[in-house]
Order: C-alpha cells, then structure tokens, then sequence
C-alpha cells in the first residue's frame, strides 16, 4: 500500500476517505472501533457520510489500530488483533480526534462515576439506565446533548452542573446569533435544572457513588445520584502526529490553510487539529483530502470553535479540588501528595510510575498540566500496548 492512507474513521476520517477516493486515489482508512463512525456516530449509526464511504472504493480497515510510524520511511506499524504489519504511505491524513477532559476530585474513581460522553458510549452498547438518577457535570455543550439523550433512554436527570460562569454563557448565546442552527439546537436541550458556576466537588459512597457534592458559589448541597457523568471539554488526540515529527501548538496539530502539519505529507483533520466539533471535523477532512474551495466556510466554523472553547475553559477554582489522598494516575495508583514529592512530568514517571500504565498518560496527562503546569512527557512508541515482537519486527525492518 503507498497511496492515501488515513488514521480514524470518524466525522473528519470519513469526509477525507470520501472525497480522496472520488479522485481516483487507493485510499485505506483504519480505525481502532470495531465499526466507522467515531466517538459521535458510534454503534450502528447511519448516515449520509456513512453510506457514502461504504459505496466509494477506499478501503476501511477496523479494530486496527496504528501503535508507530516513521516519517522519514513514510510508513506506520497497524496492529489488528494483536498482529502487526507495516504499511507505507505517499500521503497521510490523521484524523484521530479526541478524548474527554477529566479532572480529579474526591471519589471521581468510585465506580458509575464516568466520563460525559463515556457513559452516553456505555448507554449506545446497551447499559440500561432507564429510572436510574444521573447528575450531568462538567463543561461544554456536550452535557446538554448527553443528558437529552439519556433523558430519552430513560433516565432521570437530577440536573447539569455546568461550570461556566452566567456572564459568558450570557455572552456566547448572543454570539450564537451568527449560527441560528446551533442557537435553536442549545435552546432545544436546556433542561430545568441548569445550574450555572456549579461543580462537583466529591463524589461520595461505599461500593458505588450514592451522592454527589455540589457548590455554587457560596452554597454547597448533597444530591443523591446512581451515575454521574462528567467531563470538563475535549483533549486533541496528537500522539501520533507527535511521534511522527508533527508540530503541536497549544495541545493541537499546527496545520496551515491545506490543513497540511509541519512534516511533508501529513495532513491533520477533526478535533486534532483543533476541538470544533462535527461541522470543524467535517471540512478539514474534506479540504485535508484536496477539497480547497471549502476553505472560506471552514472560516465561519472555527470562529464557532474559537467561541466555545474561550467560554467553556476550565476555571483556575478546579486546581483545588484535588485532595493530598486524591488518585490523580489511577491506571498506577498515583496521589497528588505523592506528585507533588516530583518536580516534573519525567520525575513524576520516573519516581512514581505516573503515567505509566495502559492510557500512557492520556488521562493523567492533561489533568497534572491544568492542576500542576507540567508539560507532558515527549511521546514515544508504542503509542498503545503491541506485542513485544512487533516491536522488534518494526526495528529489524529500518
Ligand atoms: C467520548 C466522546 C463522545 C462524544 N459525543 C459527542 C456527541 O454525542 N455529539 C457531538 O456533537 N459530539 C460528540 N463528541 C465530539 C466529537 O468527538 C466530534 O464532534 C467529532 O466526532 C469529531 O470527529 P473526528 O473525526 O475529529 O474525531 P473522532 O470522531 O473522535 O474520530 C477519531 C477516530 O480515530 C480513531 N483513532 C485515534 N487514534 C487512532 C490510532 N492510533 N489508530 C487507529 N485509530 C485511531 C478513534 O478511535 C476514533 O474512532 C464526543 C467526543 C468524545 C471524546
């Protein structure tokens, strides 16, 4: 294989795949989700953009996922099912996403504590959570699509504590008048309880959560819950691009207009290039595949992302919500008291094992950075775990 090759099979993988293919390319999409969709149109999800890739002629490759690369050979190493093969590229777009933001407080380990779009991923492969109590926490829209969704699958939602403030919430929704769609779509799922300048404070419970802390402002309550899900925004997927050379500014790949990175032929689409959601992700994987004409819309779309992420930015107030005995690495069982015994990312991996474990540090690692200021680590293979000898086969080949 040496034609178009693309790492994720989501909104900006998907758009990418199409167009290239429709310009008679060989093109191979690989994503490690046993289906195509992404973190939005998961689980059996049908679309327009959908069935279009399934009728072009790219190649789509799942549960395959990419653990290595070489710029300079222009190859990558794809383990499927724990085996591994090398594929070479003439051109590559990376369209890996993101994950969501979590920062630590008290109890957020306890189990049926999760992550906003987590617990909606859980509910789409079948959890039941119908009569079950749900407080929705954190920030960003996706609260709001997550809670009305679980509202239709039938739970209860107690109430969404949103973190912003009153004030620039205020001032995004007149902004939103330059995208009459998104405001008619924000008004669309505001639930009752809608708490502004709210957080969790600490989960609480025995075997599972049973109640949550709440404050706002001054006033600090207890809600009792059966799930919390909660998330402050989206974290940009950039260890591949890292790890192939490519520029990362400000936690995203550094792209120019073509959307193409600082290393000849790698392109970067979607939340990796800049959390902007479905519409952002859609454009750059089309522009990234050749699609230039699209460049002025995608203009209108990031001042739309520009917008949310200024409003929803985790306030400097969540830096306190740590505990000494509060995990911070829960893949290796790591305290804050015992982070703050290190001075840096790489003492903190070294002394502590923090950031060690299966996520590489992809949870941890963006939480210590808002708590602490570290700088996270430099990336190195493997990305994800891979069998030893894949490793040694990737290096007896070069
Ligand atoms: C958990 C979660 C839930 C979300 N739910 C919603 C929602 O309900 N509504 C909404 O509007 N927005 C939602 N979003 C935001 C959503 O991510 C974007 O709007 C949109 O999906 C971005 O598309 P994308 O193609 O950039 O990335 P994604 O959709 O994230 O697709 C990236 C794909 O790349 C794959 N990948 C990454 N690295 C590798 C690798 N090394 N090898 C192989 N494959 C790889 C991933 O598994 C993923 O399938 C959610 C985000 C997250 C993190």
């Amino acid at each position: 294989m040496s034609g178009i090759v693309i790492v994720g099979a989501g909104p900006a993988g998907i758009a990418a795949a199409v167009t290239a293919a429709q310009s008679g390319a060989e093109v191979a999409v690989f994503d490690d989700n046993p289906a195509v969709g992404g973190q939005i149109w998961r689980a059996g999800h049908s679309n327009q953009w959908i069935q279009r890739l399934s009728q072009s002629r790219a190649r789509v490759i799942t549960s395959a996922r990419i653990v290595s690369g070489d710029a300079a050979r222009q190859t990558l190493l794809v383990d499927t099912n724990g085996q591994a093969e090398e594929i070479s590229y003439a051109k590559l777009i990376l369209a890996t996403g993101a994950r969501e933001l979590f920062l630590p407080f008290p109890g957020w380990t306890l189990p049926n504590v999760m992550g906003v779009g987590g617990l909606q991923a859980l509910v789409k492969s079948g959890l039941l959570v119908k009569g079950k109590r749900i407080v929705v926490a954190g920030s960003g829209p996706l609260l709001l699509a997550v809670a009305s969704y679980l509202r239709k699958c039938g739970a209860g939602i107690s109430l969404i504590a949103e973190q912003a403030g009153l004030k620039s919430l205020a001032a995004f929704a007149v902004s939103l008048a330059a995208h009459p769609a998104k405001l008619r779509q924000a008004a669309g799922l505001l639930p009752r309880r809608y708490l502004t300048n709210c957080w969790i404070e600490a989960a609480l419970g025995s075997e599972r959560v049973e109640r949550v802390r709440l404050r706002q402002g001054s006033r600090v309550w207890e809600e009792p819950c059966d799930y919390v899900a909660n998330a402050y925004g989206l974290v940009a997927n950039t260890e591949l691009a890292a790890l192939l050379g490519c520029a990362v500014e400000n936690g995203v790949v550094k792209v120019d207009s073509s959307q193409q990175t600082s290393v000849a032929n790698i392109y970067c689409a979607g939340e990796s290039a800049g959390i902007g959601g479905v519409d952002t992700a859609l454009l750059e994987g089309q522009i990234a595949a050749g699609a230039s004409e699209l460049q002025p819309k995608l203009h209108k779309a990031k001042s739309f992302a520009r917008l949310l992420n200024q409003t929803f930015r985790p306030r400097a107030e969540l830096r306190a919500l740590p505990q000494p005995g509060t995990i911070v690495c829960r893949c290796e069982d790591v305290t804050l008291q015992r982070l703050r015994s290190t001075d840096s990312w790489r003492s903190a991996k070294l002394h502590e094992r923090c950031g060690m474990g299966p996520c590489q540090g992809r949870i941890c690692g963006p939480a210590i950075q808002f708590i602490l200021g570290w700088e996270p680590a430099s990336v190195r293979p493997p990305l994800f775990p891979t069998r030893l000898e894949n490793l040694v086969q990737e290096n007896s080949v070069k």
